[in-house]
């Protein structure tokens, strides 16, 4: 047993709730726009990007705050109940086996962001009858918002491949969740970015007798280092797109691409990365490191993808979809882990002072509850290979 921090130790005090959300979380544009609080209260909705309560809940406990991602968040406890406390790696979080990964289906990987892994196992877990639905993020169907993102709960194979490509914006697409559980999915598969997994870990974790989380099959997450906000992204995008529709979008190695069906643009990179929604500074989380399967670029091949098996579930599952030809797997090179690893130590490490920073000036705690152990090795002047 690590010893911990006695500052960042004390639990979440149980008795906070919308009040606290907002002043901890709204007012102090924290929130990721991970969608998870939406449909849990009636007072609280999406005003543009924002989330917001649009009249005072008079609760003095809630759902609200204990599930977001940006309340008191105790990482060690959370492993724990993601059962993925196996082996405790800080860098990338507790993992079993890292992969590179793609689809074997070339139609999949000729629509996908990378390799087309997370659309292989949704594609997978759906034709199999292990899921009833996938809860994706699309490219939304409002002609006035073309480039703004929605929830897709999908069912078919032409649902799964429409949500395919990554959206560099952070839509709230936790918020279907609620709904696709009161239907009649028996068993979900759920793709989502670090904060979402996050969010949805502490919503599994939660008691909440209206919260079926036993019927989440599986939790896929993606690698994310920022998001953008998006009346940024629409106001960069907009003039040079005209309105029409975006194929794709990629951050290859410090460049920013965006294709229409028409025509392919570059946007300056180091323009765009200011636009990152402020939430993201403070997201310690670069591998989804809450999920069963962590799905990321390669940084190398553009048509792999780099897989993390984090959970028993995870794994049973990549096994299955191997041998039934879905998935091709084969060994990560060293070299490339230790890339890996190395973008994760220098995100945890500008988070980790960044937060250190802020609860000097104002005082208050930082959301994020390490053990000191795990603190210092970020702190200290270590690097990626000092863990070992
Ligand atoms: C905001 C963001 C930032 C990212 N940053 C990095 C990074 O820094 N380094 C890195 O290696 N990888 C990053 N990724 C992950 C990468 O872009 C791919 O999503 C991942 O490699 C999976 O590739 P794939 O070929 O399997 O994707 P596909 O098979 O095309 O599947 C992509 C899936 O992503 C989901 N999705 C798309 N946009 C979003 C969104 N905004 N929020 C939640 N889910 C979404 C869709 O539901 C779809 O199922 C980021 C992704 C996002 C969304
Ligand atoms: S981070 Fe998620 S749960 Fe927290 S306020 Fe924002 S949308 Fe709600
Ligand atoms: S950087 Fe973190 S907070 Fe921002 S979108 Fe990605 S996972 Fe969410």
């Amino acid at each position: 047993m690590s010893s911990r921090d006695p500052v960042s130790d004390a639990s979440a005090p149980a008795e906070k709730g919308p009040r606290e959300l907002r002043e901890e979380v709204l007012d102090r544009g924290l929130c990721t726009g991970c969608g998870m609080c939406l449909d849990l209260c009636p007072y609280i909705e999406e005003m543009g990007e924002n989330i917001a309560f649009i009249s005072d809940c008079r609760g003095d406990q809630g759902r609200c705050y204990a599930v977001c991602p940006r309340t008191p968040t105790d990482l060690d406890a959370l492993r724990r109940f993601t059962r993925s406390d196996h082996r405790s790696g800080f860098l990338l979080g507790p993992y079993e086996s890292v992969w590179m990964a793609r689809a074997r289906d070339e139609e999949v990987r000729s629509r996908a962001q990378y390799g087309g892994t997370v659309t292989a196992l949704a594609l997978f877990a759906i034709e199999t009858g292990r899921i009833d639905a996938a809860l994706l993020t699309a490219w939304s169907q409002d002609p006035d918002e073309p480039y703004a993102t929605m929830p897709l709960v999908a069912r078919s194979r032409d649902e799964v491949l429409s949500a395919s490509g990554s959206k560099y914006t952070a839509g709230p697409t936790l918020k279907a969740l609620d709904g696709i559980l009161r239907g009649d999915a028996r068993k979900v598969l759920v793709v989502g970015r670090p904060c979402q997994v996050l969010a949805l870990r502490k919503r599994m974790r939660i008691e909440d007798p209206t919260f079926p989380g036993e019927r989440i099959a599986l939790v896929v997450g993606l690698f994310c280092m920022w998001s953008l906000s998006y009346r940024d992204f629409e106001g960069m995008i907009e003039p040079l797109a005209g309105g029409r529709r975006l194929k794709r979008i990629d951050v290859p190695r410090g460049r920013f691409i965006v294709e229409t069906d028409r025509e392919a643009f570059e946007l300056d990179h180091d323009s765009v990365r200011p636009h990152a929604r402020q939430a993201c500074r403070t997201c310690f989380d670069f591998t989804s490191e809450l999920a069963d399967l962590s799905v990321g670029s390669t940084e190398w091949k553009d048509d792999w993808n780099t897989l993390i098996v984090r959970t028993g579930a995870g794994r049973d599952f990549l096994e299955e979809a191997v041998q039934k030809d879905r998935i091709e797997i084969e060994p990560f090179p060293k070299d490339r882990l230790r890339l890996l690893e190395e973008a994760s130590f220098n995100k945890k490490k500008r988070v980790l002072e960044q937060l250190e920073q802020q609860a000097k000036t104002t005082g208050m705690e930082a959301y994020l509850r390490l053990s000191r152990e795990e603190k210092e090795f970020f702190l200290s002047a270590h690097g990626p290979g000092s863990e070992e």
